[in-house]
């Protein structure tokens, strides 16, 4: 279905890439909001975002300020001049949120997940002019994605855009939450005027990795950045790790690369060609291993064999990555190519060894 937009245009700011949303996680004390948004002013920082009410993973933890935090976010708008966003999760939190003078929402990643939520979310926003901010849901969805922003869509809010937060999962290794990069190309692929922001924050989940995440988002062509800072980070009261100081801030984007993300030159297109080519080799190749899968498959159907031998497939993802690292690249990226490509050729075999 097509999104009905108008350009998302922040009053007073900027909208050169990448437009920068800054602020703490979470509304703690007056004093941590006004010194952090007092900071960040300085630097040049336009829109501030602060939590007010936080979805924690479990109860008993601190679930943000509520209502008596949006006074201190009204000081920042009024004494500073920026503009202030949080986070709606139930209509309760939007006709507060609006009854406070926010210039902009945003939906939080747990929310979006859930349809049910979301339709609330719409039918509060039918009839009110507001930009919103719409998270990608903790699983790596889509559709889903798609069908939240439809939901606020239909509700008539036509100033929409994204933001990538990245993907929950059981595994956490580098990242907080994996980035999966290719889901929000591929949103941006179906809706080219669809703003999308990246959260490096939500992504790495330390501090280290929001400077690199925000260079890939820049590379990826993404049209903002929402960072987390927050005045004094280690004293946080959620997410200090991944919170940065309005100075690192500063420094952090002062070293950012933008390059242009419309120009193509002749020689990208010419890299290009070479992309692909080796992408169609890569195919045919995968599908020439797939086909001696299958009569791997049909031999251990003669003879009774189970389909996965373990002691095969250790050693295909040890070689596999060893030879992967000794070529430049990164064991886990060798580990997730080959269990896929193992996976398959599983489905392949199961496929004949099935067969009537
Ligand atoms: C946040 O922005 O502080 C937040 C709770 O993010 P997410 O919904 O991405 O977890
Ligand atoms: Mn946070």
């Amino acid at each position: 279905m097509a999104l009905e937009l108008t350009p998302l245009n922040f009053p007073g700011v900027e909208m050169k890439r990448p437009v920068i949303i800054s602020g703490p996680c979470s509304a703690e004390t007056e004093q941590q909001v006004m010194d952090t948004a007092g900071r960040l002013a300085k630097k040049g920082i336009k829109i501030f975002r602060a939590g007010i009410w936080k979805p924690r993973t479990k109860p008993g933890g601190f679930e943000g300020v509520g209502t008596v935090g949006l006074p201190w976010m009204q000081r920042v708008q009024q004494e500073l001049g920026m503009l202030i966003a949080t986070e709606v999760a139930t209509p309760k939190h939007v006709e507060a949120a609006l009854e406070a003078g926010m210039d902009i929402l945003w939906i939080g990643a747990r929310t979006v997940a859930n349809p049910f939520a979301m339709q609330e979310l719409a039918d509060s926003l039918k009839g009110v002019d507001i930009p919103v901010l719409v998270k990608n849901p903790v699983n790596p969805d889509l559709e889903l994605w798609i069908g939240g922003l439809e939901r606020i869509n239909g509700a008539g809010i036509t100033r929409l855009g994204v933001i990538h937060r990245g993907f929950s999962s059981y595994d956490k290794r580098l990242y907080r939450n994996l980035p999966m990069w290719h889901i929000p190309i591929e949103l941006h692929r179906r809706y080219p005027d669809l703003p999308i922001y990246c959260d490096p924050s939500h992504i790495g989940g330390a501090r280290e990795l929001v400077a690199p995440l925000c260079q890939q988002a820049m590379d990826l062509g993404f049209d903002g950045l929402i960072i987390e800072s927050h005045c004094c980070p280690d004293a946080a009261w959620s997410d200090a790790k991944q919170q940065v100081t309005p100075d690192v801030l500063d420094f952090i984007l002062d070293k950012l690369i933008i390059r242009s993300n419309t120009q193509t030159t002749e020689s990208l297109e010419a890299l290009r060609r070479q992309i692909d080519e080796i992408d169609n080799s890569l195919i045919e190749q995968l599908s020439k291993r797939m086909r001696i899968s299958r009569e791997i498959g049909q031999f251990k159907r003669e003879h009774g064999m189970a389909v996965v031998q373990t002691g095969r497939y250790s050693e295909i993802i040890d070689k596999r990555g060893a030879q992967g690292v000794l070529c430049g690249m990164s064991s886990e990226f060798m580990k997730t190519v080959f269990e896929a490509i193992h996976e398959e050729s599983v489905r392949q075999q199961i496929d004949v060894m099935n067969k009537e």
